[in-house]
């Protein structure tokens, strides 16, 4: 087997997970891209097993502080203890993200459960290269009706993959009827446009669904609908939910009618909304909605068009705000991982000195245990959330 030689202060010795080329001292042997190689540091002791990619600028991720080959033992071995930790977790329903890469040993492997359907990720080439081992390690544990590959995600690109969705297992169950937290959702795990639902928001749908009876509503980029049917189904007064995509507002439109819920969907651009809501303000004027939910996509997938993205931020809070009706609270969320839970606090603290509205944070939010956070591997965190409440007339 191949050895990586790593420099000294290499960040895997801070506890990360990752090696960059650049801290690597030398290869010995000849590893081919999607190996498994040992680490060692300058003194030759070993530090583990690990992926290995050339071609990515993270040539390598370690899965194993031990030597350990990728067999079909070890697949079974750690989806037995990702479900073990999953069932421990007490959720409501079987649906839930059961593996989460590094967080469950298994880096670049994703795979979502939804009941006896399970929809898989590999988005490293070591993952992708050993696709069999890990159905046939999915079918030692579980009997899955079927396993659906959504590998559409664009990450792939930088391991040198191309783009891929199918049937690994079974047969696509079609639209599939779920339900999470008494709301009952349809998803298409192999043609959605998202792999099922935002498993990572579901115990955020609760806190935001908490404060949301009698309340007037606004759910802005509300996909398929998510906080929006959850706020209804809590007794809001009234909800609007506004996303831009046509197809995700049919969908969610559906939904609603599928639990006996009325939402107005408006499939629009969010921006646009909350600007004309504000502008038919008159000054000094109250803001129309009680609770607001921000949700975007990722502004940003990379560091370098950081500002424009906390631009974007900084713009849609400051108008939801100015929206907001006394004592109007605001849950916002922010999914991309290059956006720090201190950068987004600040864009929200920023939008509320320019509101001229003193907020108090009523809760914090993140993703939902079964997608857990390595805190030494901050790339395993991407989405944070706060709710604040504005403190209007004090
Ligand atoms: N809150 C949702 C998830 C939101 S994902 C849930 O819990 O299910 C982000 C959504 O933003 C996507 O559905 C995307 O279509 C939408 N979107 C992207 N840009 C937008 C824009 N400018 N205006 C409105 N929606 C937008």
């Amino acid at each position: 087997m191949s050895t990586l030689v790593i420099k000294p202060r290499a960040r895997l010795f801070h506890g990360h997970e990752w090696v960059y080329a650049t801290e690597v001292q030398r290869v010995l042997g000849d590893p081919q891209p999607g190996a498994v190689v040992q680490l060692q540091n300058v003194k030759n002791r070993p530090l583990g097993s690990a992926i290995y990619n050339p071609h990515s600028q993270i040539v390598a991720r370690r899965f194993s502080r031990r030597k350990q080959d990728l067999d079909a033992d070890f697949f079974q071995r750690r989806i037995e203890r990702a479900l073990t930790l999953r069932e421990a977790m007490g959720f409501s329903e079987p649906v839930y993200r059961l593996v989460w890469s590094e967080a469950d040993g298994l880096p670049g492997l994703v795979i979502d459960r939804y009941g006896p359907h399970f929809v898989l990720q590999t988005l490293t080439m070591a993952m992708d290269q050993r696709k069999k081992l890990i159905v046939k390690g999915l079918n030692a544990v579980f009997q899955p009706k079927s396993i659906i590959e959504r590998n559409d995600s664009p990450i792939r690109k930088a391991e040198g993959l191309e783009a891929v969705t199918g049937v690994l297992h079974g047969a696509s169950p079609g639209p599939l009827e779920i339900e999470v937290l008494g709301v009952r959702q349809t998803v298409d795990l192999l043609e959605g446009q998202k792999t099922g639902i935002y498993l990572d928001q579901i115990d955020n749908y609760a806190a935001v669904a908490a404060l949301a009876k009698g309340a007037r509503v606004l759910d802005c980029f509300c996909n398929q609908g998510g906080f929006a049917l959850h706020c209804a189904r809590a007794g809001a007064a009234s909800v609007t939910a506004v996303d831009s995509s046509e197809s995700a507002i049919a969908t969610a439109r559906v939904n609603a009618a599928a639990n006996g819920l009325t939402i107005d969907f408006v499939a629009a651009n969010a921006f646009d909304l909350l600007k004309k809501a504000e502008s038919a303000l008159s000054p000094g004027e109250e803001g129309p909605y009680d609770l607001i939910v921000l949700d975007p996509p990722s502004f940003t997938r990379n560091r370098k068009s950081l500002n424009d993205a906390l631009r974007g931020y900084k713009e849609i809070h400051l108008r939801a705000l100015k929206l907001l009706a006394r004592d109007g609270i605001l849950a916002t969320f922010c999914c991309s991982h290059h956006v720090s839970r201190g950068e987004f606090l600040q864009v929200l603290c920023d939008a509320s000195v320019d509101a001229k509205q003193t907020v108090r944070l009523l809760a914090t939010h993140g993703q939902r245990r079964d997608h857990p956070v390595i805190p030494t591997l901050p790339e395993t965190e991407y989405l944070k959330g706060h709710t604040v409440q504005a403190m209007a007339g004090w």
